[in-house]
């Protein structure tokens, strides 16, 4: 159902909020609590009375303070983050693993700073050793998710009118 499909959702300042269903997006937008950004080329939702082009992106009509969204600090959640992307080779196949940058023995924490995930055979590689020890790079610097990326990789890109606003351009 074209209803059920999803609608990235702006804060009033374009900085991506959340996701959300396009019901949704269209009550808000009858309400006067949203204005509509992005729609999908030619199609209409349908109701009795009117017709009102389907949402893709819609922007809130003033701004709210949105508190911290914790998103749970997992294995799975760190994988996915990572885009199933081994951090140190590139590679994507296989089964991936979680790997501490900066090893237990060095102090190093169960934290998204120092979680990464890493194919098989770089974990092996590395073993219980700082990457500088080991002779090898991460790609790039692992961070705690925020609404973008957590959009980005946890919700994913549903309409290509998205990455604008995702910074994916
Ligand atoms: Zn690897």
């Amino acid at each position: 159902m074209m209803v059920n499909s999803a609608v990235l959702v702006l804060n009033q300042n374009y900085e991506p909020l959340s996701v959300c269903s396009a019901r949704r997006a269209i009550i808000m937008q009858l309400l006067g609590k949203v204005d509509v950004v992005e729609t999908y080329d030619g199609l209409k939702v349908h109701s009795a009375t009117r017709s009102i082009p389907l949402p893709s992106v819609v922007r809130l009509s003033w701004y709210v303070n949105v508190p911290y969204k914790r998103i749970l600090l997992t294995r799975k959640n760190i994988i996915k983050r990572d885009r199933h992307t081994c951090q140190y080779c590139g590679d994507k196949k296989g089964m991936m693993t979680v790997d501490h940058v900066i090893p237990k023995r060095f102090r190093g924490g169960d934290t998204w700073e120092n979680l990464v995930c890493a194919c098989a055979s770089c974990n092996n590689k590395k073993g219980d050793r700082p990457p500088e020890q080991a002779g090898m790079r991460l790609s790039r610097l692992p961070r705690r998710p925020n609404h973008i990326t957590f959009i980005q990789s946890f919700i994913g890109i549903s309409d290509e009118r998205w990455k604008p606003y995702l910074f994916l351009d």
